[in-house]
């Protein structure tokens, strides 16, 4: 019959105690971002930025530092940016489809009929 043996080297108390750390800050930022989604309390820097609530609140922008240059998905339009965290849609894409810029989903996370319709003038 199989014991379990307990592994000496691995230091449980540490390594119990550093998960435990990283879970409950995890949990918390899990009730900031909800937080934040329910109440967007940035909505205006945050359609200034032209970005979704999940990218605005909660992704954030992580990326390498490097000057990064990319298309716009839509139009064409070079972009550069500081970090490699790139856009999908120019600014301009975004705000006349109503998009997030970054991601490409809605802006406020609505799945609008007819989008493209509703937009063709201002391409
Ligand atoms: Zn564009
Ligand atoms: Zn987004």
């Amino acid at each position: 019959m199989h014991k379990k043996q307990f592994n000496p080297d691995l230091n449980l108390k540490y390594s119990a105690y550093t998960q435990t750390m990283w879970n409950r800050r995890y949990k918390e930022s899990i009730f900031k971002n909800t937080e934040n989604i329910k109440k967007d309390p940035k909505k205006k820097d945050r359609y200034k930025n032209q970005e979704c609530k999940i990218c605005y609140y909660v992704i954030g922008r992580l990326g390498g530092a490097a000057i990064t240059s990319t298309e716009c998905t839509m139009c064409g339009t070079e972009m550069s940016f500081c970090n490699t965290c790139t856009d999908k849609y120019c600014i301009d894409c975004a705000k006349g489809f109503k998009l997030c810029r970054h991601c490409g989903g809605d802006i406020d996370d609505v799945n609008r009929r007819n989008r493209e319709d509703n937009c063709e003038t201002l391409l």
